[in-house]
């Protein structure tokens, strides 16, 4: 099934919002990656261009297989065929300056290879992790260490009001915020992500090729 859209959630765990200077009690709000800026799991990726504060970001991502509108919350999950280990890599000096400038997020989190996605685990052998780690390490060093059950927005909320705004479709991938401890990674840097029930996933930081 090939990838359709990517949709993120922003600050989607209290402590990451409020480390992001923000209220944990916002409604969700979302905004997308291009299909192609997917990478596999297990890549060495090039350090992108134009920025000097590449950030990570683990993530769970939900896979839709039965696509759909107006879904209710109770119905939800069973439009999610899997889930994936995720990496939402962020320009963050880049998105922060957008941010506080008012203009459009894109090139801060949609830039080529910024969607590292893992493996897709069906739901028919993994059901549909809504509690257990997810966690982040940076050459061995732990920088994030949270729990799905911390999400402010469960998975089911989240594909539920994306629903009402859009039609889903099969291939759309969910990307569902990530916990505290964001950080910087540099050339060289091995990243390593585990999800409860999901495995692990290891990105290594190349040089710029440019
Ligand atoms: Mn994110």
């Amino acid at each position: 099934m090939p990838v359709r859209r990517i949709f993120c959630v922003g600050r989607n765990y209290a402590a990451h919002a409020r480390e992001m200077g923000m209220d944990d009690r916002d409604p969700p709000f979302f905004f997308t990656k291009p299909a192609d800026a997917v990478v596999d799991g297990g890549e060495t990726i090039p350090y992108p261009p134009g920025t000097e504060n590449l950030a990570y970001e683990a993530e769970l991502v939900a896979v839709i297989g039965t696509g759909g509108r107006d879904i209710a919350v109770e119905d939800s999950l069973d439009h999610v065929w899997g889930y994936a280990l995720g990496n939402d890599l962020t320009r963050r000096d880049i998105q922060i300056l957008a941010r506080d400038q008012g203009r459009p997020w894109d090139m801060g989190k949609g830039f080529d290879n910024s969607a590292v996605i893992g493996p897709v685990h069906p739901v028919a052998d993994v059901g549909h992790p809504s509690e257990g780690y997810i966690r982040l390490s940076v050459n061995g060093d732990q920088r994030q260490d949270g729990n799905l059950n911390e999400m402010i927005w469960k998975p089911q909320e989240v594909i539920s009001i994306l629903s009402k705004l859009l039609v889903l479709r099969p291939g759309d991938l969910v990307m569902t915020g990530t916990p505290a401890g964001v950080g910087m990674l540099t050339p060289g840097d091995v990243c390593v992500i585990e999800i409860e029930g999901l495995g692990e996933m290891t990105t290594t930081i190349g040089t710029s090729d440019r």
